[in-house]
């Protein structure tokens, strides 16, 4: 049906498809190092097995497909219980209360602004590319010098506690964007201190119940 209409399907995959990456930072070409069994299992696998599913419906039936692998994305509109890191230390700073590092804090990532996200789904739809493309800011940040920027940003005087890292959480996380670049003509425009002060200014607006009816979802959730 489908392919009689020629819709093109896009596909939102993830950087997790590397799992705990051996590669660094990600190219496409690198078919990852997930855990099937682990708590991120289902997650990951169920993500790795939509990526085969779009390529063979591709292959065997012409279905023009496209498939992003987003990487760690934040903007205004997050969720504060969402249990994801920006959030987690945003909300935490702004109810006074201390920033939860998981681990030592030594572990990577690399944030991209939700507008440059946007515009590059948007380019790869429109593109002719049928193979997974990286969307992400290569910007590569530790969680604890992470959490240290949330603190000076929101001028929070709170300390950063260490609590046990979870199973499976990826060492180090950072795009390769080459493609990205050379066949999309993308890169990120909004910069970690740029996108973290727009995010920050939608937080402190939110209402103090708004705040707190969030609070500790990630010690008591999270982190058993
Ligand atoms: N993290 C943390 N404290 C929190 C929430 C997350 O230190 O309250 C860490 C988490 O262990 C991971 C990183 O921050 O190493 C990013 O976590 P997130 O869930 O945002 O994204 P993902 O692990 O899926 O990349």
């Amino acid at each position: 049906m489908h392919v009689l209409k020629k819709a093109r399907v896009l596909v939102a995959s993830t950087s997790e498809v590397y799992g705990d990456p051996a590669v660094h930072p990600q190219t496409e070409e690198y078919w990852g190092n997930v855990n099937p069994v682990g708590p991120r299992g289902c997650y990951d696998e169920a993500k790795r097995f939509m990526e085969a599913l779009t390529m063979a419906y591709h292959e065997t039936h012409g279905l023009e497909t496209r498939i992003i692998r987003i990487f760690n994305t934040y903007g205004p509109k997050m969720r504060l219980n969402d249990g994801r890191v920006l959030p987690a230390f945003i909300g935490q700073a702004l109810r006074g209360e201390d920033l939860t590092m998981f681990g030592d804090g030594s572990q990577t990532r690399s944030f991209c602004f939700v507008d440059d996200l946007v515009e590059g789904i948007y380019r790869l739809l429109m593109s002719d590319y049928h193979l997974p493309v990286n969307i992400g800011n290569p910007d590569e940040i530790s969680i604890k010098d992470f959490a240290d920027e949330i603190l000076k940003l929101t001028g929070s005087n709170q300390k950063l506690i260490s609590l046990a890292l979870p199973k499976d959480d990826p060492k180090q996380r950072k795009p390769d964007i080459t493609k990205a670049k050379e066949i999309l003509g993308w890169t990120p425009k909004v910069n970690r201190a740029e996108g973290l002060k727009i995010t920050y200014d939608y937080f402190k607006s939110l209402s103090k119940e708004e705040l707190n009816k969030t609070e500790h979802r990630n010690l008591e959730t999270l982190n058993k």
